[in-house]
């Protein structure tokens, strides 16, 4: 029984402390990852729904790790984020995303591509100046005309500060790239801030799209979605289409673009460049 006892204690303390060290493991394997060649970008189409033509790619981090295996970046955003590696490593998605990007352009299949940034990233003030050196010094060394690169920032992140928001966008929209609100619905920004900020596009939350066939909420909010940006003149990209009906109501809406899995999953880079080939996706 004493045996048995230990024996149990061991296995607690073990379960106990499980979630720590997975955390303390991914950190030191993190620190590790982008130096060895670890991280890779998927990339996943957005598509004009109705000619099929692909007019953005998705950058989409992925990490390989040899010991953990694939790891998805809700798994260790999260963690970059508080650790500061976000920083290296958001440069590093920005400037493979920004050669990729000028790749495509120069064998004569010009895409824009997207890219997300964290919070960190965006909205630390500390930051800021540094994110517009880095997005400039980005554009110049990779030579991508400033139109073809669209940073994706979630809406939420946007409201945390208002004003320095509003001074970031305009020092972007300064250099000629793209702004795109991700997760648009999810994050109670103000209707009057749609206005002020210099964007280019909304992404409608695939929390609305998923039920859009039959819940008539989701219907409702996605077509007061649509109606503001046309009204706006914003682009609207719908996130998460996986099926036809959800097509289809999407359309009809006058939703011209969309993402997801009904088209394609996010893809590694030599998957990707055969969907930019003409008719690849209808
Ligand atoms: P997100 O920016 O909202 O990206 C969309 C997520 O939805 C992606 O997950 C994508 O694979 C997934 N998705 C695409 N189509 C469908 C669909 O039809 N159905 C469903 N259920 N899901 C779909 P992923 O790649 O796991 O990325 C998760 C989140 O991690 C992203 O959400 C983004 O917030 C963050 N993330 C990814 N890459 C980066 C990056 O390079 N930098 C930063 N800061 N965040 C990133
Ligand atoms: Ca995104
Ligand atoms: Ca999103
Ligand atoms: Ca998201």
């Amino acid at each position: 029984a004493k045996k048995l006892g230990k024996n149990n204690y061991q296995f607690f303390t073990s379960e106990m402390n499980s979630t720590a060290q997975r955390y303390l493991q991914l950190e030191h394997h993190l620190r590790c990852a982008l130096g060895q060649g670890e991280l890779s970008l998927y990339y996943q189409p957005q598509v004009q729904i109705d000619s099929r033509a692909v007019i953005g790619m998705e950058a989409l981090l992925r990490w390989h790790s040899p010991t953990l295996g694939m790891v998805m970046p809700d798994q260790f955003i999260g963690l970059a984020e508080e650790t500061g590696l976000i920083v290296p490593i958001g440069e590093w998605v920005l400037r493979t995303a920004c050669e990729q990007a000028q790749c495509w352009r120069e064998t004569g299949t010009p895409v824009r591509v997207a890219v997300n940034l964290s919070g960190r990233q965006f909205q630390d003030f500390q930051h800021q100046r540094g994110l517009l050196d880095v997005v400039a010094t980005v554009l110049a060394e990779t030579g991508l005309p400033a139109e073809l690169l669209e940073l994706e920032i979630t809406e939420s992140i946007m409201m945390r500060d208002v004003d320095t928001t509003l001074a970031t966008l305009q020092g972007l929209k300064r250099l000629g790239v793209r702004i795109s609100v991700d997760d648009f619905g999810t994050g109670y920004s103000s209707l009057s801030y749609l206005k002020r900020f210099p964007l280019d596009t909304l992404k409608i939350d695939k929390a609305f799209v998923k039920d859009v066939s039959t819940d008539d909420s989701d219907r409702a909010i996605v077509a007061a979605i649509t109606a503001m940006a046309g009204q706006l003149k914003l682009e609207l990209v719908a996130e998460g289409i996986e099926d036809l009906e959800q097509l289809v109501f999407l359309s009809g809406q006058r939703c011209n673009y969309g993402q997801g899995y009904y088209f394609s999953k996010p893809v590694p880079v030599e998957q990707a460049t055969a969907l930019l080939k003409p008719g690849a996706l209808s």
